[in-house]
C-alpha cells in the first residue's frame, strides 16, 4: 500500500511546482544524475539496487557492457541513412561535435531537445567506458544577435554573452553534463581566418569587395549529406541573389564590416565570419579534421552541415566525420515549433511550471529522431513519471538504509557485501540491466526504456 503521507512529502519536493516556490533551491535538493545515468529513472530503480549488490563487477565490465550483452552500439548515420555499428577511430576514445545555439534570446524546447538528446548519447558513451571529447559551440557573432542588440541598444557581444549564461542555467536545470569544450566564435577568429585562407588557397573560395564566398562548384560531392542537387537549388526564387556570386548557391565565408557591427581585422579587410565556417574551424581545432560524431537538429542538415562538409573538405581533403546524427523537431499541434511561427515555448517557461527533470523526461519520451509533439497532457504525465521515480528512489533508500546501518565500520568488508540480494531480485535486476542495454544499443531507444521501466516501477509501488 502506498503511504500517502510520505508520498505527499515526496510530491511536495519533486512533482509540479507552484510558481511561488523557489525552483532553483528545490531543484538542488534533487539527487544529481550520475554520469552513467542516461535518463531520469536510471539512478533509481536499477542503479540503487545495483550499487548494493554488484559494485565491483559493474566497474570491471563497464567498457564492454554492451558487448557482454553480445550487442554493439548501433546509431543511425544521416550520411548513409541507416543504422551502423558505432566504432570510433581511436581505441576507447570518441570525438563528438554538436552544433549549439545562436545566443540572442532564451532557448526554446527545440534547443532543449537537441541538448538532452546528445547529453543522453554523451552519458551513454561515458557509461560504456569511452573517453569522450564533447564540443558544443556558441554562436556569439551573427546577424540575429546584431539585430537584437540594435533593438535593445546593447553591445552585441554583451547581449550574446548574457544569453550564453542563460543557456548554461537551462542546461544545468535539465541536468545536462557540461561538454568538454564550449567554444565561442569571438574567441576563435584566428582559426576561422586560417581555414578561410586555406579554402582560398585551394581555389574553393573567392574574394569580392571584402566578402569571401565559397565556390560550391569546386566540390564534387556537394549535397552528399542532404541529397540536394546543385541544379535544383533555387536560391534566387525567394531571396534576391547577390550578383557578385559565381553560383547562386555560393555562400559567405567572411562578411565585410558594415557600420555599427562588430568586426575583426583580416587580410580581406574588416569583417566577421559567415555562419557555417565557425563549426568547420572549431571542430577541426578541438577534434582535428577526422572525428567520430557530428550532431545537431535535423533542420541543420541543409544548408549548415552540407556547407560544413564542403568547407572542411575544401580546407583538408582527408577531413571526415564518421557518424552524422540528427535529432527531430519539437512540434506544437504537429507544426514545427519555431521562432518564425511564434508557436514556441522557452525552456524557462516550462521549468517555471514543471520540474526540469519532468521536462527532461518529456524530451526523451520519444525516440530522438522522431518528432516530439508538445502537449500539456504529456508534460503532466512526465511529471507523474518523475514523481513515481523519486518515490521509488525513496523506497529503495528506506529499504537499503537498514542494511547500511548494520554495516560494519571502516577497514572491514565493503558495504555492499552486507546486503543479501534474494535470487529472484538478483535475476530481476540483471534482467532490467540487460533490457536497458538492449534498448540503448539500438540507436538509443530511450522511449522504450522509459515505457518499460515505468511499468516496473508502478508494479513495485503497487506491491510495496
Ligand atoms: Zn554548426
Amino acid at each position: 500500500m502506498l503511504k500517502w503521507t510520505r508520498a505527499h512529502r515526496i510530491a511536495a519536493k519533486f512533482i509540479r511546482y507552484a510558481s511561488e516556490q523557489p525552483l532553483r533551491l528545490i531543484s538542488k535538493t534533487l539527487p544529481s544524475l550520475e554520469v552513467g545515468s542516461c535518463w531520469t529513472c536510471y539512478p533509481v530503480t536499477i542503479e540503487a539496487l545495483w550499487s548494493a549488490s554488484d559494485r565491483k563487477s559493474e566497474r570491471d565490465s563497464r567498457r564492454c557492457l554492451a558487448m557482454a550483452n553480445k550487442k554493439e552500439l548501433r546509431v543511425y548515420n544521416s550520411m548513409t541513412q541507416q543504422k551502423e555499428v558505432f566504432r570510433p577511430a581511436g581505441e576507447g576514445k570518441v570525438g563528438m561535435y554538436v552544433c549549439g545555439v545562436t545566443a540572442y534570446d532564451f532557448s526554446h524546447l527545440g534547443h532543449g531537445r537537441a541538448a538532452v538528446a546528445f547529453d543522453v548519447l554523451y552519458r551513454y558513451l561515458l557509461h560504456l567506458g569511452y573517453e569522450v571529447i564533447y564540443v558544443r559551440n556558441f554562436t556569439d557573432v551573427d546577424d540575429k544577435i546584431i539585430r537584437r542588440a540594435n533593438e535593445t541598444g546593447e553591445n552585441p557581444l554583451d547581449l550574446s554573452n548574457r544569453f550564453c549564461q542563460e543557456y548554461l542555467t537551462d542546461m544545468a536545470d535539465l541536468q545536462c553534463l557540461p561538454p568538454t569544450h564550449q567554444p565561442r566564435v569571438s574567441d576563435h577568429m584566428e582559426q576561422i581566418k586560417d581555414m578561410i585562407t586555406q579554402i582560398i588557397d585551394n581555389d574553393c573560395g573567392y574574394v569580392v569587395d571584402g566578402d569571401v564566398f565559397f565556390a560550391v562548384d569546386k566540390i564534387s560531392n556537394y549535397g552528399c549529406l542532404s541529397g540536394q542537387k546543385l541544379e535544383n537549388q533555387r536560391a534566387g526564387e525567394r531571396v534576391a541573389v547577390d550578383s557578385r556570386k559565381r553560383n547562386p548557391a555560393d555562400f559567405a565565408l567572411w562578411k565585410a564590416a558594415k557600420p555599427g557591427e562588430p568586426s575583426w581585422e583580416s587580410s580581406w579587410g574588416l569583417g566577421r565570419p559567415g555562419w557555417h565556417i565557425e563549426c568547420s574551424a572549431m571542430s577541426a581545432h578541438y577534434l582535428s579534421f577526422k572525428f567520430d560524431i557530428h550532431g545537431g537538429g535535423i533542420d541543420l542538415i541543409f544548408p549548415h552541415h552540407e556547407n560544413e562538409i564542403a568547407q572542411s573538405r575544401a580546407a583538408c581533403q582527408e577531413s571526415c566525420v564518421s557518424h552524422w546524427m540528427h535529432n527531430g523537431h519539437v512540434t506544437n499541434n504537429n507544426e514545427k515549433m519555431s521562432k518564425s511561427l511564434g508557436n514556441f515555448f522557452t525552456i524557462r517557461q516550462i521549468t517555471e511550471r514543471y520540474h526540469p527533470l519532468a521536462l527532461r523526461h518529456f524530451l526523451i519520451s520519444a525516440h530522438y529522431r522522431s518528432p516530439l509533439n508538445y502537449s500539456v497532457l504529456q508534460l503532466e504525465s512526465a511529471s507523474e513519471a518523475v514523481y513515481y521515480i523519486y518515490q521509488t528512489l525513496q523506497d529503495c533508500e528506506d529499504t537499503l538504509s537498514s542494511f547500511r546501518e548494520a554495516t560494519p565500520s571502516e577497514g572491514t568488508e565493503p558495504k555492499g557485501k552486507t546486503v543479501r540480494v534474494l535470487p529472484d531480485a538478483d535475476k530481476c535486476i540483471k534482467g532490467l540491466r540487460k533490457d536497458f542495454h538492449d534498448k540503448m544499443v539500438d540507436d538509443l531507444n530511450t522511449s522504450h526504456v522509459l515505457t518499460d521501466s515505468a511499468a516496473v516501477e508502478r508494479q513495485g509501488i503497487d506491491q510495496g
